[in-house]
Order: structure tokens, then sequence, then C-alpha cells
């Protein structure tokens, strides 16, 4: 509990995050269309984030990620065959 205390009263003061947070900035996601294959393996990894809809052209159920999003969307740009995904930060 004081331990706490002490960091969040003298260490973290003012706009200091905590080392692996970059300043400010949500990260997004993004996809080079022209690239995808439509094979939707990003949806299999992070349906959170990717869909295919009715057409197979793919969508976003949204571009600004949580930290919960960022390990499956990691994922799915290391597993993109096209490597048509990208994360840009803020
Ligand atoms: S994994 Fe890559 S190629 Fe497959 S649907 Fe997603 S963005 Fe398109």
């Amino acid at each position: 509990m004081s331990d706490l205390n002490q960091l969040s009263g003298h260490q973290l003061s003012g706009n200091q995050m905590s080392g692996n947070q970059m300043s400010g900035g949500v990260p997004k996601v993004q996809v080079d269309f022209d690239k995808c294959a439509s094979n939707g393996l990003c949806e299999a990894l992070a349906p959170k984030v990717f869909y295919l809809d009715d057409d197979d052209f793919l969508q976003f159920h949204k571009q600004e990620l949580d930290e919960a999003d960022l390990e499956p969307v990691r994922r799915a740009v290391a597993s993109c065959p096209t490597a048509a995904i990208s994360i840009v930060e803020g």
C-alpha cells in the first residue's frame, strides 16, 4: 500500500507513464486493402477488431486498440500472409 502511494506521489507525477506506454497516442490498426486476401485469418485471431462482411471484405469493429486488443492484433500482424496489417502508434 505505502509503496503505491510513494510511487504515485513521487515518481509518476505529471505526464510520466509506465515505461512501455507511448506518450499520449492511442495505437490504431490499419490494413492495406489492396494486399488483403480476405482469408479471415486476422478475424480468427482478433475477432473483436476484424471481421469479414457478407461480401468477404475485411472490416473493422474498431481501429483504436485497447491494451487487451494489442496482443491478438500483433498476432494477426505476424500471421497475415500478405503483410497487409500494421499498427500505428498514436
Ligand atoms: S489476415 Fe491479412 S489477408 Fe487475411 S483477411 Fe486479414 S488482412 Fe486480409
